[in-house]
């Protein structure tokens, strides 16, 4: 960026110049237009409303620690007795995740952001540590990759010790990037149903029966990065002075995943078409909003998992948590 560039809202040296919209920003202007663009997508799409009781997934990377400083700050602007908790997950990565747990107590602190943060592990709630489990997979040679186990045994637990603590909401710290490197995937994949899913809003109640009760099985999950692209968050990181741990988990590098030659296609294209990125999410807005007229955001039919009894796909007898469950014996 030009040095002498100066800011498009006050005038004074600018720092940083955003491509898509053709503005430049000084730290303070760049600071108020991303508190304020996150503020919006929270009450645009009612992401906390009044009575809410809020949990947080943390962990100490960049989405995370912006989520939660962002929720904490707006709750207390907004909607000052709506209790919040933190919960991080340990999931047993060898050197990981323990500086993570004291990196994010120094930074509540040094915040003041003061809500109970509860710290669990896979090895408490699924009885075997991550490690454990990509030593499996490795030994039999499995077709698997610890990311998907790692997700779907992470998603159960949030899901779970939320609904313990009586939280109404569940917020993820998802950007802009994750949301529609899942969107492509799921156009992929031919996989209408999922598309719905991935807002920064979404329904969570199954009908149980024929319209007349519902059921709440999974906490709403919330999304207020959604609007947030992943160059925009370590921006702000670095204006706030936040130093998230750049510290990268050691199954991201050594097993490549879809996703990852997704970013790197969408990353690739977006030097030549700055806007594809904003495009592709309002897309996603229309689709969701398609969905939601002809009903198709929640599975119209569904199975009992035999072993939890949550429910699961129209075609499973056990859900996919459980299903891992009995593939590592525990
Ligand atoms: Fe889990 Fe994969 Fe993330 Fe590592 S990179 S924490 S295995 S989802
Ligand atoms: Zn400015
Ligand atoms: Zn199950």
């Amino acid at each position: 960026m030009d040095p002498t560039e100066k800011c498009s809202r006050c005038g004074r040296n600018a720092k940083y110049y955003q491509k898509s919209s053709g503005r430049y920003f000084c730290d303070k202007c760049f600071i108020f237009y991303f508190e304020r663009k996150m503020a919006r997508t929270i009450s645009k799409y009612r992401l906390i409303e009044e009575d809410d009781s809020i949990c947080l997934g943390i962990s100490a990377g960049k989405d995370s620690l912006v989520m939660l400083y962002g929720i904490y700050q707006y709750n207390l602007k907004h909607h000052q007795e709506n209790p919040i908790i933190g919960v991080i997950i340990d999931e047993g990565i060898e050197g990981y995740r323990l500086e993570a747990v004291q990196y994010v107590h120094r930074f509540m602190k040094k915040h003041q952001l003061r809500f109970n943060l509860i710290e669990t592990s896979f090895q408490e709630h699924f009885g075997k540590t991550l490690a454990e489990m990509v030593g499996i997979i490795e030994k039999n040679d499995l077709n698997m990759n610890p990311c998907t186990v790692c997700g779907t045994i992470k998603r159960h637990i949030l899901n779970k010790v939320a609904m313990q603590k009586g939280a109404t909401k569940l917020a993820i710290g998802h950007n802009m990037d994750d949301i529609i490197q899942t969107l492509i995937q799921n156009i992929i994949r031919n996989d209408l149903d999922k598309i719905g899913k991935n807002l920064p809003h979404k329904s969570s109640e199954l009908d149980l029966n024929n319209g007349k009760k519902k059921k709440r099985y999974f906490i709403p999950r919330i999304k207020p990065l959604s609007r947030l692209s992943e160059h925009e968050i370590i921006k702000y990181c670095q204006f706030k002075g936040f130093n998230p741990i750049k510290e990268l988990c050691p199954y991201s590098l050594n097993y490549p995943i879809f996703r990852r030659r997704i970013k790197n296609f969408l990353d690739t294209f977006e030097k030549n078409n700055h806007e594809v990125k904003y495009n592709l999410l309002n897309i996603h807005y229309r689709l969701y909003d398609l969905l939601k007229e002809q009903n198709r955001m929640e599975p119209q039919k569904f199975n009992y998992c035999e072993s939890c009894g949550q429910p699961t796909g129209s075609k499973r007898k056990i859900c996919h948590y459980c299903e891992l469950k009995r593939l590592f014996d525990v």
